[in-house]
């Protein structure tokens, strides 16, 4: 942790052969990755964080004695770079992927009563592993399932890549692929509202065709889940910052950069409140928002374009029963405001009675409801659709909102995103909202963290780490 006084600058005069520098804006997963690639390489890195902790946008608070997540957060094993981040912090064994995709989806739309469906996936080759799961989904008539396949197969010719696709939206990709609007709700946005944070008319399909492909189609257990059995805080925050420590990253927490600049001589200086720091490089991995008042003039040809990049909200609700209400790890809903219920209990530190939180995601409507209103929405919805909730006494129940927990992946949105390198050399970006060609992820983060690590490392003349995330050879 900082002591509060400014971070002492890096030496003046630094031979530029050997000792080179770095310094690294903002401790999320972009910020911490980069920081951590780079010190790996040799460079003498100072990360500065304006927060008292690390993990940005997915981090842990105390609520009495329950440690609360600001969010869920999971991720698939395609995230193949996060996968990388959790092995680099040590971490890989306390957010572990199912042995094999099982979603349970809870349908609570019809009166006579909750209708339970899975999505899993078998050991066979892609795509049959979901063949009979889609074969068996009862939430969908069987004409909906058929053209479900079809479209799935369609989605596999896409390249996400192509810039037209990310001008269009998906919902109307899905409407010409004859997908009815129910299958759009019990299938695609299912899944599409989770890990895009829009619903599909709002998203560009390029974004969703990058999902969908690498989630379902590209190896049969591309879309296992993963989740932190622990608070995020232990990973993102207490982990990655012994990870830094031991790479030899000054990591400085509660310093706010309010200018970086570059001088006459090609050396960077990075204002912090209190005094300055110069630098052969900087990764600025902040929000975009942020990045675009940090940057110094011409460093992008347009830089308002980051100005034009929307955000979207992600609301949890959190309800501690007085006893255990759910046996699953998860769920999904249908027929219901409730999106995805996950068991807390564990995670939390809870001891006695059972604490579920759901994940609102695309939360426009919702973000700023009060609390009483949410209270009297959702009780009852979670009595719909989880009958044990109906006997059990609400101990706690409140909200965590993230008014921008992601950019809104709106069609269009491709062309906006800036890659790590700037004009400027020894600038680059970092952070989920640069071309990764992911959405709003962990994984887009880290593999932003890498990219601008990679960047500075070439320009610095510095090898590669042996073991840095290797990013795949496009097919
Ligand atoms: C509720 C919620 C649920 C989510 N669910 C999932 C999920 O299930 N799966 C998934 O993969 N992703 C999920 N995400 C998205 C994921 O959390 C983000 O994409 C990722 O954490 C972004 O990391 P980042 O490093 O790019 O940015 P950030 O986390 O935003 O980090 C930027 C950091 O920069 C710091 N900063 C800003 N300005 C300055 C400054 N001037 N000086 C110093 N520091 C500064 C900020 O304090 C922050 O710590 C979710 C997000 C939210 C909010």
């Amino acid at each position: 942790m900082s002591d509060g006084s400014p971070p002492a600058p890096a030496r003046r005069g630094t031979p530029r052969t050997a000792d080179r520098s770095a310094v690294v804006v903002g401790g999320g997963l972009a910020g911490v990755t980069a920081a951590l690639a780079l010190a790996d390489a040799g460079v003498r890195v100072t990360l500065l964080e304006g927060r008292p902790r690390l993990g940005g946008l997915a981090f842990s608070f105390r609520r009495g004695s329950l440690t609360v997540d600001n969010g869920q957060h999971v991720y698939l094993r395609c995230c193949t770079a996060y996968r990388w981040f959790l092995d680099r912090i040590e971490a890989t064994a306390l957010a572990p992927l199912q042995d094999r995709l099982d979603v349970p989806v809870v349908d609570v739309a019809k009166p006579e009563g909750r209708r339970l469906g899975r999505l899993r996936r078998d050991p066979l080759p892609v795509p049959l592993h979901l063949g009979r799961s889609l074969a068996a989904y009862p939430h969908l008539s069987l004409a909906e399932r058929a053209a479900v396949g079809r479209a799935a197969l369609a989605l596999k010719g896409l390249d996400p890549a192509d810039p037209a696709l990310d001008g269009q939206d998906f919902g109307s990709w899905l409407a010409a692929h004859g997908q009815s609007a129910r299958a759009v709700e019990a299938l695609w946005d299912l899944v599409g509202v989770a890990t895009l944070n829009a619903v599909a008319g709002d998203a560009s399909l390029g974004l969703a065709a990058m999902v969908f492909k690498t989630g379902l189609l590209s190896d049969p257990g591309a879309a296992d889940i993963g989740w932190a059995r622990v608070p995020l805080g232990e990973l993102h925050d207490r982990l990655a910052r012994r990870a830094l420590d031991s790479a030899g990253v000054r990591t400085e927490v509660r310093t706010r950069v309010t200018s970086v600049s570059v001088n006459g001589n090609g050396a960077w200086s990075v204002q912090v409140p209190g005094g300055n720091l110069e630098t052969d490089a900087v990764v600025l991995a902040v929000p975009h928002r942020e990045a675009h008042d940090l940057l110094p003039p011409g460093a992008l040809d347009a830089p308002e374009r980051l100005l034009r990049i929307g955000t979207a909200p992600i609301l949890n609700v959190h309800v501690v029963y007085d006893r255990p209400v759910l046996a699953r790890p998860f769920l999904a809903a249908l027929g219901t405001p409730v999106q995805w219920v996950f068991d807390r209990t564990h995670a939390s530190g809870l001891r006695t009675g059972q604490y579920l939180a759901l994940s609102q995601s695309a939360a426009q409507d919702e973000i700023d409801t009060p609390v009483a209103e949410l209270r009297e929405r959702y009780l009852p919805e979670l009595e719909r659709l989880i009958p044990g909730t109906r006997a059990a006494v609400v101990e706690d129940f409140f909200v965590t909102r993230e008014r921008t927990a992601t950019f809104a992946p709106a069609p269009g949105v491709g062309r906006l995103r800036p890659g790590a390198r700037t004009k400027a050399p020894g600038l680059y970006l970092a952070g989920a909202w640069t071309a990764t060609g992911w959405p709003a992820t962990m994984e887009s983060a880290v593999r932003s963290g890498v990219s601008a690590a990679d960047a500075a490392l070439s320009a610095l003349g510095r090898p590669r780490p042996r073991h840095l995330f290797e990013f795949e050879e496009a097919a």
